[in-house]
């Protein structure tokens, strides 16, 4: 593996190596069988870090169990025989690792590791190019990218695996706050220096807020926090217990408002066998894409509007200990939960006030002295902050997808144009797919999709 400069043609080029382009890569490089002339092009080297796995703190662990998380179908327990070959916990047997939730930082050395061995042993070229894509145009010869170097490069196909785009701080005078009073929660190494007497606000409650809270008891935080959110519903926690045994194939004929009584009358009967309502909702796991792709359109927005925070909490979940953690600080009194929606943020000294309205348009205001961002990911594909995703919807390469989430995609991956026209040469991976498949975040889809789209370039 090399970085390069700006090379000018290759047959394949894969936008983003955060764990979903590196999958892809991984599966082209293993499936050649010729050399081939293979780029990822991405501005934050080391591979395979993207938002999640960029972490290096030890408290920010997977909020999936290691036995759940190989990153290719064929091989379902490539991350654990990973971790047991590398002898990554020595004291602890196989059995003991499965179901831990570890380092997130693991992964990311992980999906590293598998990527030199398949450089290793195929014919194929990898070159790493450390560039943002700006643009990309296809056209009779390919496709041809504008990096931010502003080098054009063409190639055969492209796929595009940008990921995550954090949603902006919803708040008026947010962007003029100063960068220690304003942190996003991605940015690890700012959470780790937020000052230890500091009363600090974090706006979102869901997984990103869990890692933040993890952050500052970590680094020995003694000052308030508050977490202010719309619904203020906390993630909830995994659960060990029995499978659930209903059948989850009639919910996919059944309306939103069926599907919701189904699932409440599933839980209430597992509960009454000691079995969790988590194990109720693993039954339904694989059957997320169907889930979504069976509803209404109009049961869709309603999904949107008013069920969405909900599944949420009930899908992502976290790791019992985690959850703990976040409780007990609750009842000591040093995390506050509040619900309201935020509307602006002052500087006033060494101070950022927040104010906010509660459900009752009632005003709540904070006084802090750090803000955190943890309202997770941008879905409207309008907002993000993304010069390439921006091209793609103004030039109309591309089009939003339904309900302006994501990019528009056929059922094999391919971008769709603005006159609803899929391009093969253009597989799209990952978050962008949201608005068709709803479940395409985590790496169960994200390997199948990898998978998928590096047979489709090597045909
Ligand atoms: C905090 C957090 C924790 C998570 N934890 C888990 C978990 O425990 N288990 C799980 O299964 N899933 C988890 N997820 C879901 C996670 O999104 C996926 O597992 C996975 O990391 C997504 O990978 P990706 O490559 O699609 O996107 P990303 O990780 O976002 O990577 C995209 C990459 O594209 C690059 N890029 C962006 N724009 C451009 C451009 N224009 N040109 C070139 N490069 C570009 C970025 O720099 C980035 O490196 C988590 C997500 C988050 C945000």
């Amino acid at each position: 593996m090399s970085v390069i400069d700006t090379p000018a043609l290759c047959d394949l080029a894969i936008i983003g190596g955060g764990a979903a382009g590196v999958l892809a890569a991984i599966g082209v490089l293993r499936g050649a069988s010729q050399p081939l002339r293979l780029l990822v092009i991405e501005p934050n080297l080391p591979l395979a870090r993207g938002v999640a796995y960029a972490t290096t703190r030890e408290e920010h662990v997977l909020n999936v169990p290691v036995a759940k998380m190989s990153g290719f179908p064929e091989q379902p327990e490539d991350f654990l025989d990973y971790l047991c070959d590398a002898q990554v916990f020595p004291a602890l047997t196989r059995e003991q690792i499965a179901p831990m939730f570890v380092s997130r930082g693991l992964y990311a050395t992980y999906l590293r590791q598998r990527l030199q061995q398949a450089v290793d042993a195929s014919p194929a070229q990898l070159e790493i190019v450390a560039a943002r894509v700006q643009a990309l145009e296809p056209d009779a010869d390919g496709v041809l990218l504008v990096l931010d170097s502003g080098r054009p490069l063409r190639a055969g196909r492209v796929i595009i695996a940008v990921g995550n785009a954090l949603r902006p701080l919803p708040a008026r005078g947010a962007s003029s706050l100063a960068a220690d009073k304003r942190v996003e929660a991605w940015d690890y190494e700012a959470l780790a220096g937020i000052a230890s007497t500091a009363d600090v606000a974090i706006i979102g409650s869901g997984l990103s807020m869990a890692d933040t809270v993890a952050s500052l008891r970590a680094t020995g935080h003694r000052g308030k926090i508050h977490v202010l959110s719309r619904h203020a519903l906390l993630p909830l926690p995994h659960a060990k217990g029995a499978a659930a045994d209903y059948d989850p194939e009639p919910l996919l004929a059944m309306n939103l408002r069926q599907r919701l009584h189904a699932l409440r009358r599933h839980a209430a009967e597992a509960a009454a066998r000691d079995i969790p309502w988590q194990s109720v909702m693993e039954r339904i796991r694989p059957l997320g894409q169907q889930l979504w792709q069976t509803l209404s359109e109009d049961d869709q927005r309603r999904f949107l509007r008013h069920v969405v925070r909900y599944w949420d909490v009930h899908r992502h979940r976290i790791a019992t200990h985690l959850y703990a953690q976040l409780i007990e600080l609750q009842q000591q009194g040093r995390l506050q939960l509040h619900r309201g929606r935020l509307e602006t943020a002052v500087a006033e000294g060494a101070c950022v006030c927040l104010y906010a309205q509660d459900r009752k348009r009632r005003p709540l205001q904070l006084e802090v002295q750090c803000v955190v961002n943890a309202t997770g990911v941008e879905m409207r594909a309008q907002a993000m902050r993304n010069p390439l995703l921006q091209q793609l919807l103004g030039s109309g390469v591309g089009r939003a997808g339904p309900h302006g989430i994501g990019l528009d995609t056929a059922a094999d991956g391919s971008l769709v144009d603005a006159d609803g026209v899929a391009e093969p040469r253009i597989q799209v991976l990952g978050s962008l797919r949201i608005g068709r498949l709803w479940e395409s975040l985590a790496i169960p889809e994200l390997r199948g999709q990898a998978a998928a789209a590096a047979k489709q370039a090597l045909r």
